[in-house]
């Protein structure tokens, strides 16, 4: 039978220790699972390390470790999985499936009800309010965690109110949260620990609540315990357990601040957490020091994804900082020909890099063969890469794959790129709008030429256009192209610009009128990539160091 190694944060409080180790032995006691041992990360004894050692002396090579914690922030997304990664480097071969965070629970709410019953002794729960006490996180999604406690709390238990308030590092503190319960008309008011076990930060609670009750004689404030060690918090170890060997740990990933964009966090979002180990995270780091995690992580279940990232035109330094970011977290790289070949040098050996040329297909069958890549990736449970040339949506197909992966239940992202079809001119000296010069700029796609029954482009209108046309894909095209604008009114002399593999060291720039570029592009030999761009704008060319 799989082993379950109990892991705390650790305390100075020893009877916080003695309440951990009563808690471990009543679960071992009970004997419904094979081996139990439990450990600390830091300040405590037992240290994790023995525990794991005992584990593995007794043959272990698989383990279930349940986070001892309330709430899903640091230690348990953090601090825990990091601590876990050292054991599997010290003992080669052991997995590990993660429980996740114990609340809530109708257990836990339960005897969180009766601490607060034996504190109020028989005084009625209708004249009482409830200050909930959480440890207090600068994760939100922790916080916003005790706050739904206190709500679960409160329904149909006859409370006058229950209020969450935070220990540490959240708002409102213990003070604020007791003065916003006098304002309310409280006079009878029991403080309820959120917490498990002893330690400083309840002696804390328990300080600052005699404090409020000296200065307001006219409360009566009183302390609940902790939850401690009992049978309801074995029997939740015990679902906990049972639920990550199933592999059916749901955690709720929906407003966690790593993923999503809330006032005050910006700087989280899309940020991995190092060392990372949040299940459902689009942007998780899920490399543990080569073990392969990715198929089926230590939390039992697949949690893959897909960013559809725009590499922009060619060096390296012109992707974004968030594509960047991706693309060290990614799994799986899958890569176009024209993506900044130079970022793939800077990813780690173990990342399998795909070329989307090279995918296995049948006729005609590329884009559905990378689409089925991507999906089957990412439904494996990696980090999926689809890094393309300049913006994902500009002539790229990016919205294909992004719409392939939503009708196959992966989540997906997009990060845009700098297009070649600005940047291109851009690093040739040429802005594509300029005050009094050009008002307007349009991009075209040259592929299919004027008079093609599947082109969707109006050629008679783009000719009656007087500022910037950019043609992308227009290397083959471009005679009979610039034949069409002129038939339809375009100045013969209207300036043009080929650039030729911009921003790359072999960029080349072949200026020429409108009525000779097709001449003048294939005489001097210019080929795929280039931009074509036209337009009064042209002659503002600058050709000094662009980038
Ligand atoms: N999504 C891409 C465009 C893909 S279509 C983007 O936003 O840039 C491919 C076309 O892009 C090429 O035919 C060429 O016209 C243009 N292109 C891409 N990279 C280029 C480069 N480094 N220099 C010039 N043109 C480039």
């Amino acid at each position: 039978m799989t082993g379950l190694v109990i892991v705390g944060h650790g305390t100075r409080s020893t009877a916080g220790v003695d309440q951990f180790a009563a808690l471990v032995e009543r679960v071992r006691r009970r004997g419904d699972i094979g081996d139990v041992e439990g450990g600390f990360i830091e300040l405590s004894r037992p240290p994790l390390t023995d525990a794991v050692g005992a584990l593995v002396a007794r043959g272990h090579r698989a383990l279930v470790a349940l986070p001892l914690v309330l709430t899903g922030a640091g230690h348990g997304k953090g601090d825990i999985p990091a601590a876990m990664a050292r054991e599997q480097e010290r003992h080669p071969g052991l997995t590990y499936r993660y429980g996740r965070p114990l609340g809530p629970h109708p257990l836990l709410h339960t005897a969180l009800e009766e601490r607060i019953d034996a504190a109020l002794a028989g005084a009625d729960r209708a004249g009482t309010w409830v200050a909930l006490i959480g440890r207090g996180s600068t994760d939100p999604d922790a916080n916003a965690e005790v706050a739904k406690v206190a709500r679960l709390l409160w329904e149909g238990r006859g409370y006058a109110g229950v209020e969450p308030g935070f220990i540490s590092l959240a708002q409102p503190s213990v003070p604020a949260v007791l003065e916003r319960l006098r304002r309310l008309g409280a006079r009878r008011i029991v403080v309820a620990p959120y917490f498990l076990f002893a330690g400083v930060l309840p002696d804390r609670i328990v300080a600052q609540s005699a404090e409020f009750a000296a200065a307001h004689s006219d409360l009566d404030v009183r302390v609940a315990e902790v939850i401690g060690d009992c049978d309801a918090l074995a029997d939740l170890v015990r679902e906990r357990y049972a639920e990550a060997l199933g592999g059916d740990i749901r955690m709720n990933c929906d407003t966690c601040a790593y993923r999503v964009l809330m006032p005050g966090f910006a700087d989280k979002v899309g940020r991995p957490q190092r060392p990372h180990d949040h299940p459902d995270d689009p942007v998780g780091h899920h490399h543990h020091h080569g073990h392969d995690h990715h198929h089926h992580d230590h939390h039992g279940h697949e949690h893959g994804a897909v960013a559809v990232v725009g590499g922009g035109p060619g060096p390296d330094d012109l992707i974004t900082v968030r594509g960047r970011a991706l693309l060290d977290a990614a799994d799986v790289v899958v890569v176009d020909r024209l993506a900044p070949q130079g970022l793939l040098a800077g990813l780690r050996p173990d990342v399998l890099v795909v070329d989307a040329a090279k995918v296995p297909r049948g006729p005609s069958m590329a884009q559905e063969a990378i689409n089925a890549a991507l999906v089957s990736h990412a439904k494996a449970g990696r980090q999926v890469v689809r890094l393309k040339g300049g913006d994902p949506y500009v002539f790229g197909r990016g919205h294909e794959e992004v719409q392939a992966c939503e009708a196959a239940g992966v989540p997906v992202t997009v990060v845009p790129g700098v297009s070649s079809a600005i940047a291109a001119p851009a690093l040739a000296g040429v802005p594509v709008t300029h005050r009094g010069v050009a008002h307007d700029l349009t991009v075209v796609s040259g592929h299919l030429p004027p008079g093609h029954p599947d082109s969707l482009v109006d050629w008679a209108a783009l000719a009656r256009a007087r500022g910037t046309v950019v043609l992308l894909m227009a290397v083959d095209t471009i005679a009979k192209i610039a034949a069409a604008l002129i038939e339809h009114g375009r100045a013969p002399e209207t300036p043009v610009l080929a650039v030729q593999d911009a921003g790359l060291p072999d960029q080349l720039s072949v200026p020429a009128r409108l009525d000779e570029i097709g001449a003048v592009a294939a005489r001097e030999g210019v080929g795929p990539p280039a931009v074509f761009v036209l337009g009064p704008v042209v002659a503002l060319t600058t050709t000094g160091p662009t980038g």
